[in-house]
């Protein structure tokens, strides 16, 4: 077990923070013996930098357990006292700040429900400006990079300069198998717009379940993340919120001892994030061509609409020679040969033509 309390800036290292960055504890601070054991079973890990845990929790609909509140916090102050861990919690409000201050929590992290309110970050900043404090900012609920971006420069701006980004995913509407979908394309973009700000993966809101946990933490080390926050609980199945996602300590550190950081080889990890980061763009132009093409299709319906009223036939060799001729200039331009034009083309005018059948004979 760690002895002895580290302080913030001695964990840091020399950049403000640790990589990997690893950041466990429990969904919610439910009570005392709860926290203290939780955090004794993290702190002999050895893998454990600092200890999380709900004080204040956003649920969805009132009636759902929304946290002890104030009380929790001294549980969170003896557990960091015996184990050594530095102690971190969700805030919404200056308040929430000021209580965290006053019993020694080493970090603060801002909700996703939070991020999507300008009001709420904007309070946040002005209750931190001053403090020498590390604040990450949660990704909002929804796909939006600049309110993101946004919360980012409001800490800024007030003066802070330890923050960091959670990636934890986004609601997507449709059942996914995913919590909230990790649209990794879009992390990856804020790395680009902010490369010197540490960005962690959660993939515990990502997943909202065990199994996938593994699978969704190597894929953030892969593409480069400085670190995890994963919820853990001694008693996952009985945990007061997010019973389905959290481990106990035990099966943490397996998982922590099965990802792969890829430290050896600098080049070889270059390469790896270079072949993921590609990877993830060339999944992101598939699902838009695939759009592109649902949208194509929709435009051949409507024609299809026009020829069964006017009786027109379906097939116009005319205008397929032209829609090829002018594919073939184009492609070659673009280097795309003629082979693959003539097959993707046949493939797309095969689709449209059994589309307008369809229509035709409804
Ligand atoms: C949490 O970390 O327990 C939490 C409420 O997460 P999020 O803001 O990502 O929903
Ligand atoms: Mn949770």
């Amino acid at each position: 077990m760690q002895t002895g309390l580290r302080t913030m800036k001695e964990l840091m290292q020399e950049k403000w923070y640790k990589r990997p960055l690893i950041i466990s504890g429990p969904c919610s601070a439910e009570t005392e013996e709860q926290m203290i054991e939780t955090a004794t079973r993290l702190a002999i890990t050895g893998k454990v930098d600092i200890l999380r845990a709900g004080i204040w929790k956003p649920r969805t609909k009132p009636g759902m357990f929304e946290g002890n509140g104030i009380v929790g916090l001294p549980w969170l102050a003896k557990a960091k006292q015996i184990t050594g861990l530095p102690i971190t919690v969700e805030v919404a409000t200056a308040k929430h700040v000021a209580d965290a201050l006053k019993f020694g929590v080493d970090m603060l992290w801002i909700g996703a429900r939070t991020t999507v309110n300008p009001f709420s970050v904007q309070e946040i900043a002005d209750a931190v400006k001053g403090v020498d404090i590390p604040v990450l900012i949660k990704n909002p609920i929804h796909p939006d990079l600049e309110l993101w971006s946004g919360g980012i420069e409001r800490l800024q701006k007030v003066g802070v300069n330890q923050v960091g980004m959670i990636h934890r995913g986004f609601s997507s509407y449709g059942n996914t198998e995913y919590r909230n979908a990790p649209m990794w394309h879009l992390p990856i973009e804020m790395k680009r717009r902010f490369a010197d700000m540490p960005l962690i993966c959660d993939p515990s809101h990502i997943c909202g379940n065990r199994s996938m946990l593994l699978s969704v933490s190597q894929k953030s080390i892969d593409l480069d993340f400085d670190g995890l926050m994963l919820e853990s609980h001694i008693d996952p199945d009985n945990a007061w919120s997010d019973a389905k996602q959290q481990v106990t300590p035990e099966r943490l550190l397996e998982m922590l001892n099965e990802l792969i950081w890829r430290h050896e080889s600098t080049t070889e990890q270059e390469f790896i994030t270079a072949l993921t980061t590609l990877r993830e763009q060339i999944n992101q132009v598939d699902d838009e061509l695939m759009t592109l093409l649902g949208q194509r299709m929709k435009l051949s319906d409507k024609i299809g609409e026009y020829k069964k009223d006017n009786d027109i036939t379906i097939l116009q060799t005319n205008r397929w020679n032209e829609i090829l001729e002018r594919a073939f200039q184009k492609g070659e331009k673009l280097g795309l040969s003629k082979d693959f034009i003539t097959k993707y083309f046949d493939a797309v005018h095969l689709e449209s033509i059994q589309h307008q059948n369809k229509i035709m004979n409804s």
